[in-house]
């Protein structure tokens, strides 16, 4: 699979996973704008190393790249990632939403503000970002957008904003999935794994109540970000499989991540005791819908009660 003649943006790309991303892009002949603010892991400072460094990586390789330094969590900010593209290269294909942040924190101790933060980066930066390319991709009617969620979406009660900031990537990527799919633009989700400094870093694992790692800790090639590209890379393709689906994928593991509804019962006049009573019939995951977007849970909602109660 080649990307030759795309123009892709990668936020985050100074470190860890973006950075795999965009060097696996341009090696297979993408343009690519390196974007990385270069803060650290919690979300603070400023750096413009790390994307300048990944960019000349390109570069030396015989690749084509542009650094860029901005915040995406800003809305000047992803709209300058965007811009940088187009005014470079004319066009922009592929957006890769993968800058993140992560800080630990539980009630009682977490504050809205931390909340707000990672809601910031993740979910508004995606947006952002997304939306400023979203004029170039309907123009062209060809487009695709990768958003980064995580395990942290099925929720932790040690990483209540990181889950939250993941949890709303899911649904924002499903509604950005649903809006492209009359304009030939793909919107997938990647939860990857790898043993960034993400997983590694000591302040991290210590507030996570983490063993820290072991004094001769050597970096696993099999646990590490590269394992995570290849699919990022085919989310990314002209022939990408499929929209508004979750993909895990890393550590050498590759798999498909569901929000599902099951068939449930249909019954009117019920109180709470009568639910109880049915508790095992209303959770039962044996019979269960996939739905692709909200009006096709309704749909599948609608034909389950007509078909309840024997109407057409
Ligand atoms: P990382 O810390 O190595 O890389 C994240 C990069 O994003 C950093 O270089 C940072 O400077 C950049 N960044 C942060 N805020 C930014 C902003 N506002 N604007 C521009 N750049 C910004 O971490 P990573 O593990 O490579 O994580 C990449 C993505 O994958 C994140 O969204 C993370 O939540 C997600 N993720 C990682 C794992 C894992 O196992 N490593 C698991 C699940 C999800």
């Amino acid at each position: 699979m080649r990307f030759d003649g795309r123009v892709a943006v990668v936020t985050g790309a100074g470190r860890g996973l973006g950075r795999s991303y965009a060097l696996a892009l341009a090696s297979r002949g993408a343009r690519v704008v390196v974007n990385d603010l270069g803060g650290s892991l919690f979300g603070e400072g400023a750096d413009a190393t790390p994307a300048a460094t990944v960019a000349e990586e390109i570069r030396s390789a015989g690749g084509e790249a542009i650094a860029d330094d901005s915040d995406v969590a800003s809305e000047e900010g992803a709209a300058s990632v965007v811009g940088a593209a187009v005014e470079a290269w004319g066009r922009v294909d592929v957006v890769v939403n993968n800058a993140g942040i992560l800080v630990p924190g539980a009630l009682p101790g977490l504050r809205p503000a931390d909340l707000r933060r990672h809601l910031d980066v993740h979910v508004v930066g995606s947006f952002a970002v997304t939306r400023a390319a979203w004029p170039h991709l309907v123009a062209q009617q060809y487009g695709r957008v990768v958003l980064t969620t995580s395990v942290g979406m099925f929720g932790g009660g040690h990483l209540v904003s990181y889950a939250t900031a993941k949890g709303a990537c899911v649904s924002l990527g499903r509604s950005l999935a649903d809006a492209g799919r009359d304009h030939g633009i793909l919107v997938n989700m990647m939860a990857p794994a790898a043993d960034t400094r993400m997983v590694t870093d000591p302040e991290f694992r210590a507030q996570s109540g983490l063993p820290p790692l072991a004094a001769d800790h050597a970096p696993d090639p099999t646990r590490g970000p590269g394992q995570a590209a290849p699919m990022l890379l085919l989310l990314a393709h002209e022939s990408c499989p499929c929209t508004g689906e979750v993909l895990s994928a890393g550590l050498g593991r590759f798999a498909r991540v569901m929000w599902a509804e099951t068939s449930g019962i249909v019954a009117d006049g019920l109180g709470p005791e009568d639910l109880l009573a049915r508790w095992d019939a209303i959770v039962d995951d044996s019979s269960y819908v996939v739905p692709a977007s909200t009006s096709d849970a309704v749909r599948a909602r609608e034909a389950r009660i007509a078909g309840a109660r024997g109407r057409p």
